[in-house]
């Protein structure tokens, strides 16, 4: 099933994640509906946050993505970053291994709004899969880019908290345009919900 994405705006996407301790059935149809969702929408990257459930979740998927690299090493051996796709981290934890690079990136919750992140290019990533073994692995890149942005969601931090007083100027007026519109949209739905 397609989920409802949480748009800038919403308070959801402030919120810090829960952890995940227990895989259960529910959960298993929930991460099935994230991929869903997050194919349906042309994503490489969901964080639960982003279809309005505040956990430590994450879904991604870099393979549609070909014009930009990845790079990934299990067990300090270098390996095809497609290898391990798709990937779902819960409770994902990020050691940083090298300088920051900037990029560009885009986010689901933020349609059509584009600018260019600094974090670090290669990180180790510590977390749980969908079977809740714990996974362990370095990685490059945009799949780098995309592990960093998408934990950032399950701590309640945008890329756009990210972006340098420059880039954010740029976009000021349409992320007003987005958050009015969002808040507009909550504030109709809560007011529907108390008719009732
Ligand atoms: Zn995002």
């Amino acid at each position: 099933m397609v989920l409802p994405l949480t748009y800038f705006g919403n308070p959801i996407l402030r919120q810090k994640g829960e952890p995940v301790l227990e895989i259960t059935p529910e959960l298993e149809q929930f991460i099935k509906d994230m991929f869903e969702t997050m194919e349906k929408y042309r994503g490489i990257g969901l964080a639960s946050q982003q279809v309005g459930r505040p956990i430590q979740l994450t879904v991604i998927d870099i393979r549609p993505v070909e014009d930009r690299p990845s790079t990934l090493e299990l067990d300090g051996e270098e390996a095809d970053p497609h290898s391990i796709m798709p990937l779902v981290l819960l409770n994902p934890e990020i050691e940083p291994l090298a300088a920051e690079v900037s990029g560009p990136e885009g986010c689901l919750s933020f349609p059509e709004i584009y600018g260019d992140v600094s974090r670090p290019e290669k990180i180790r990533v510590k977390a749980l899969n969908e079977r809740n073994e714990p996974v362990e692995f370095v990685c490059g890149g945009l799949l780098a880019r995309c592990v960093q942005h998408e934990t950032d969601h399950l701590h309640g931090i945008l890329f756009t908290d990210r972006m340098d007083r420059d880039t954010k100027a740029e976009l000021r007026d349409e992320l007003d345009v987005l958050q009015k519109a969002t808040k507009a949209i909550l504030a109709e739905a809560a007011e529907a919900d108390s008719d009732q």
